[in-house]
């Protein structure tokens, strides 16, 4: 369905695909701007189930709990990539969906997301498609030096990747991540890892937050650092090719794009998130509007806010690993300018995703001190 010419007002009903945290914190804003929220998830404790007006418990393949939610929602939105495409195209006779099912397969498929990146400008590592063992000699000799092999579809956090220095190593990666369509690429020497989210409504309006720089742990995201301690040049390319991206898709809701920066100065594409995005939740302490409450506007065709950075900020996320069986959250939050997000997963695991907290402070060296100081109390790693 197209979006109405008039946008849906508070009252109308908002539906989103995923109940994990990114569907927790988009109901949330949801219902803070009167929307009523429907959550479609498997899980009966789900992080988005728990706080939405309704929960439809069902997998993500199931037509009659489509249907469902189909006739129930006035619009409806994902909260992860990797939702079958007919899921989305079946809800689409019955609501408004954003992003499209197009713009969602083009994440979902790393070749798609580079390919299109590079077609509106971007550079990106160099990469060859693999699709069977017959391409494994010619994917090699095109890369030609330190590579990754990464599947193609549901990679995250560093899963579905080997790194491989030679054809052996290749070829027992291949059989290693299953024989499934994969990508190698060039190994490239990276200065820094930076981000950009934005939001776009059908109306083409933009709205792009601050570049953020992101560090890893074991694949995971660990901190981001606002603003990026990077040159205005350099932030104001990622910017662009951001706001390129989301334009040539004529892509509506959030999306993110992280970019590479080399050793050379160079900004490259590396993959994107058709969704709100971890290195995005600054923004919920930190800018004028958050990027789930610019979700909520874009999906409903309102205009959309203020993408304004009010104050540095560090963001750290809160993993599973710290929990024996909680971490000492009276002392993290007697530090002036911290700000604590948890997303009511019952169990804590090592690696699982299980809140963050925003560090606040006048400049960002303060900022970054204070999200070290925090770090080192809760006894987080590195
Ligand atoms: P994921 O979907 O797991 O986030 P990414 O493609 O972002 O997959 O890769 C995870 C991490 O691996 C990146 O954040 C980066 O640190 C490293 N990495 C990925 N691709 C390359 C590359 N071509 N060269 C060097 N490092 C890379
Ligand atoms: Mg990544």
């Amino acid at each position: 369905m197209q979006p109405g010419a008039t946008p849906l007002l508070p009252g109308a009903t908002l539906g989103v695909l995923g109940g994990g945290q990114l569907g927790r914190m988009f109901t949330l804003a949801a219902r803070v701007m009167g929307y009523k929220v429907v959550v479609l998830d498997p899980d009966p404790n789900s992080p988005a189930g728990q706080v939405a007006d309704i929960h439809l418990k069902a997998g993500y393949n199931d037509a009659a709990a489509l249907l469902h939610m189909g006739n129930l929602c006035d619009a409806v939105t994902t909260e992860f990539e990797n939702v079958p495409a007919r899921s989305l195209e079946m809800l689409a006779r019955h609501s408004f969906v954003a992003p499209s099912p197009d713009a969602v397969a083009v994440a979902q498929d790393r070749l798609l997301e580079k390919s299109r990146a590079q077609e509106f400008g971007c550079d990106t590592a160099p990469f060859a498609n693999i699709e069977d063992e017959g391409q494994l000699v010619a994917a090699w000799t095109q890369i030609d030096g330190p590579a990754i092999l990464k599947t193609r579809r549901f990679g995250y956090d560093g899963k579905g990747q080997a790194l491989v220095d030679s054809l052996d190593d290749l070829v027992a990666a291949f059989d290693h991540l299953g024989r499934v369509p994969c990508l190698l690429e060039g190994r490239l020497e990276l200065r820094q890892e930076v981000s950009v989210v934005l939001a776009r409504n059908a109306g083409g309006e933009i709205a792009i937050f601050p570049v953020a720089e992101n560090r890893h742990r074991h694949g995971i995201l660990d901190v981001s650092i606002v603003p990026a301690q990077v040159p205005e040049k350099l932030a104001a390319r990622a910017r662009d090719m951001a706001a390129h991206i989301a334009t040539g898709l004529d892509y509506v809701g959030v999306l993110a794009v992280e970019f590479f920066v080399l050793a050379d100065g160079r900004i490259v594409f590396n993959e994107m998130a058709p969704r709100p995005h971890n290195s995005g939740h600054y923004t919920l302490d930190a800018c004028a509007t958050d990027q789930f409450q610019q979700q909520v506007r874009a999906l409903a065709g309102l205009p959309l806010g203020d993408s304004r950075l009010l104050s540095p900020v560090v963001m750290v996320n809160l993993l599973g690993d710290i929990w024996q069986p909680q971490p000492a959250w009276a002392s993290l939050l007697a530090h002036p300018g911290v700000q604590l997000h948890l997303y009511g997963k019952a169990e804590a695991r090592p690696g699982r995703k299980m809140g963050h907290y925003n560090c606040l402070a006048p400049t960002v060296e303060a900022a970054i001190a204070l999200a070290e100081a925090t770090r080192a109390e809760l006894g987080i790693a590195g």
